[in-house]
């Protein structure tokens, strides 16, 4: 028992039936790494790439620095899984050079992966680097776009990736509802879905992320955002792919396990929160994580989502 405890405390996430579920870090840099060794991160879920671009307002960063700082990263997670997030601008990430002025509503301007295809040499530039930081390595490098809305995002951005000589898999954050919604279209161009349920959050109830008045639509308790988990992670099942979530939700334990009932794949985090997740996994089973996401998802607030998948997690 002792020795399961211990294997609980610090290996790969599962449920207490030995049901898989990859427990990955959030990063922003090669700074946020030795956290992420530190609580055991099976890899990196999300590298937000928005850093090395926030040092200089009037351009990118050059093909080097990119190359530099994206191989520290890599290198620290030998065969381990690495998903890196391209440029990210935008909305509550704004970039001089790039981010349109006077927009009325940043939110649902041109931000994520739509700066990026006004911007194809910023792109270009950025693949370039990862495919270069990456040769050589045995990680398994995946590479995904924010914000895409529909199957013809990702197809712009597979491309991208394929005209660059990528050797990654592609995939698509799930961030808008119309992407979650026709996630089996989407699913046609790309390898994976991640699902960025702080933007989804934000897109499925109007409630500016940014805006602490409509902080209780941003749960992500709320049943309509689970249904939206729930339709992609089916989309990804039925197409033999992956759906992993990126997003805060994956750092509380309890949704962690409504989440992996849910289907989803893989839960990407801030590094402080994997053990305590890791933990919580691993007392129960995946028909009890499926059962309490069934619960959760038949109710009508996130408040009661909750207190449904407590009680059911805690046998009651
Ligand atoms: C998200 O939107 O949930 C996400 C992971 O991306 P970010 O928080 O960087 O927008
Ligand atoms: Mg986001």
């Amino acid at each position: 028992e002792r020795k399961a405890a211990l294997a609980a405390a610090s290996g790969p996430g599962a449920t207490s039936d030995g049901h898989k579920v990859p427990l990955l870090a959030n990063v922003g840099g090669p700074a946020d790494v030795p956290a992420a060794l530190e609580a055991g991160a099976e890899g990196v879920g999300l590298f937000r790439t928005e850093f090395l671009f926030l040092d200089d307002s009037k351009s990118a960063p050059s093909e080097e620095k990119q190359v530099a700082a994206y191989r520290q990263v890599l290198e620290a997670f030998p065969e381990g899984r690495v998903v890196v997030r391209v440029l990210d601008a935008g909305a509550d990430k704004p970039l001089d050079f790039l981010t349109p002025a006077h927009e009325p509503n940043p939110a649902l301007g041109v931000r994520g992966l739509r700066t990026l295809l006004d911007h194809p040499e910023v792109l270009r530039t950025q693949l370039t680097a990862l495919a270069k930081a990456a040769e050589g390595l045995p990680v398994y490098l995946e590479v995904m776009a924010p914000m895409v809305a529909d199957r013809a995002d990702a197809k712009a951005f597979a491309d991208a990736c394929r005209e660059a000589g990528l050797q990654a898999k592609f995939g698509a954050m799930v961030e808008i509802p119309s992407a979650a919604l026709r996630a089996r279209s989407v699913l046609q161009e790309v390898e994976f879905l991640s699902l960025g349920t702080n933007d989804l959050a934000q897109y499925t109830f109007a409630a500016d992320r940014q805006v602490g008045a409509v902080s209780r639509l941003q749960d992500p308790w709320q049943p309509a955002l689970l249904d939206l988990v729930a339709l992609s992670a089916e989309a990804a099942k039925a197409e033999g792919k992956s759906c992993g979530v990126c997003g805060e939700a994956a750092a509380d334990p309890l949704l962690a396990c409504v989440l992996t009932g849910l289907g989803v794949t893989s839960l990407s985090m801030g590094a402080a929160a994997i053990p305590y997740v890791r933990a919580t996994l691993a007392k129960h089973t995946l028909a009890q994580c499926e059962r309490a996401a069934s619960a959760a998802r038949a109710a009508d607030s996130a408040e009661e989502a909750r207190r449904a998948a407590q009680a059911v997690l805690s046998g009651e």
